[in-house]
């Protein structure tokens, strides 16, 4: 169906950071299929862990033990400190699962209404729950009467956020994310995010931190939350988990990890040997290859040359980003610079209009690193 504003280019095959596509024409990939390919096209490990799997056991049921499952889930409670785990196959369901843990929350005290805080400019997802959080009237317009229970306010307004607490006693949840992507790699202040949890501590409410796109170590640590000493009490991931075997995970704290009992939630895919042992690969080379700390070089590497080479620009209004998720904000909309980028050589991707967004694989070298700094430079200045 006509979903996707779609660019005129076919790749064929993909190795490392560079996609060929169809007529053999080569890009440097900025991109990574928006997040997800971290270890670039055709990782060795990955390629491996997915051949093995399909000639041992693609997949059997939830109504089973699932043995990579089980390690997957050991291995994400081991990098995140949070307790249990709920596998699915998209980032949209892992925020559904969310969304069902904070309801639960609410209902097990009472609360007739469990409403939800988010925030504008937010994404979360496509499914009706998830596009009624997400903070921007284009994902919704059209899909009315969009779900009750869910309540908005600015990012970066904890003031919001403390009047709502005054005098609204159905809030049972924030859902935030720690770096909103899709809304324009928007930063939080310093304070935000520990603010949000003293909030939730004060209020008896669920912090639930929507890293699906900031997680995997994209940000410099495998979890956005870990540049701060907090923890959430929910964490979505999907994006980057399986390096592009489609897999999403809820994770959840002491406060929401037993909600769940049999029969309150499921899904017939999550979590099968095959996506698990896709993803076990992929956070093993994300560990084995420190990755994650090259994801800070990287990301200030290419920030600072970005900086240098763009220095008095007249569209350039700021960059912004933390590790290998970055943001160039112009003055004007630039969405044409996708299909230049394409002719150019480089996957890049606009959002929010006016913001040029990287994600480059984790993977780079310093001097692919530079290539990607010097052809967005050279996009940008070819602008008139
Ligand atoms: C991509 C994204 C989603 C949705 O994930 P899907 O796998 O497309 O359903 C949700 N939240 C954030 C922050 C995202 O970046």
């Amino acid at each position: 169906m006509n979903t996707y504003a779609k660019q005129a280019v076919t790749f064929s095959h993909g190795k490392g950071v560079w996609l060929w596509d169809e007529q053999g024409n080569q890009y440097l990939d900025a991109l990574c299929g928006i997040a997800v390919t971290g270890l670039g096209h055709s990782h060795p490990a990955v390629t491996k862990a997915v051949c093995d799997q399909a000639q041992k056991l693609i997949h059997s049921s939830n109504l089973f033990q699932v043995r990579e499952q089980i390690r997957l889930a050991e291995k994400l409670q081991a990098i995140s400190g949070l307790d249990k785990v709920f596998f699915s196959n998209s980032g949209a369901e892992a925020n559904e699962a969310a969304i069902k843990l904070a309801r639960l929350f609410g209902h097990n005290k009472d609360i007739a209404q469990p409403t939800i805080i988010s925030t504008d400019k937010s994404f979360h997802g496509r499914t009706l729950a998830t596009l009624t959080a997400t903070g921007n009237r284009k994902v919704q317009a059209g899909f009315e009467p969009l779900v009750t229970g869910f309540l908005r306010v600015p990012y970066n307004d904890t003031a919001a956020i403390e009047a709502i607490a005054k005098n609204n006693s159905q809030v049972v949840a924030i859902l935030v994310e720690p770096i909103q992507g899709e809304g324009g790699i928007n930063m939080p202040d310093p304070e935000y995010l520990p603010t949000l949890r003293k909030i939730c501590d004060a209020n008896d409410w669920l912090l639930i931190l929507d890293e699906i796109q900031t997680g995997m170590g994209r940000t410099g640590k495998w979890f956005g939350f870990q540049h701060y000493e907090f923890k959430p009490d929910i964490m979505t991931l999907a994006k980057g988990l399986g390096n592009g075997v489609p897999i999403g995970v809820c994770l959840a704290g002491a406060r929401a990890a037993d909600l769940f009992q049999p029969g309150n939630h499921g899904s017939t895919f999550g979590g099968n040997s095959l996506a698990c042992n896709a993803a076990l690969a992929t956070l093993n080379c994300i560990e084995s290859d420190a990755l994650i700390a090259r994801a800070t070089v990287l990301g200030n590497r290419i920030k600072s040359a970005l900086t240098k080479g763009l220095a008095g620009h007249p569209f350039l209004k700021e960059i912004r980003g933390q590790g290998l998720m970055i943001g160039i904000e112009l003055t004007r909309d630039c969405k044409e610079l996708v299909k230049k980028g394409l002719d150019a050589g480089i996957v890049i991707n606009v959002t929010a209009e006016k913001v040029i967004r990287l994600l480059p694989p984790l993977i780079l070298t310093d001097n692919e690193a530079d290539q990607i700094a010097e052809m967005v430079i050279s996009l940008i200045q070819a602008l008139d």
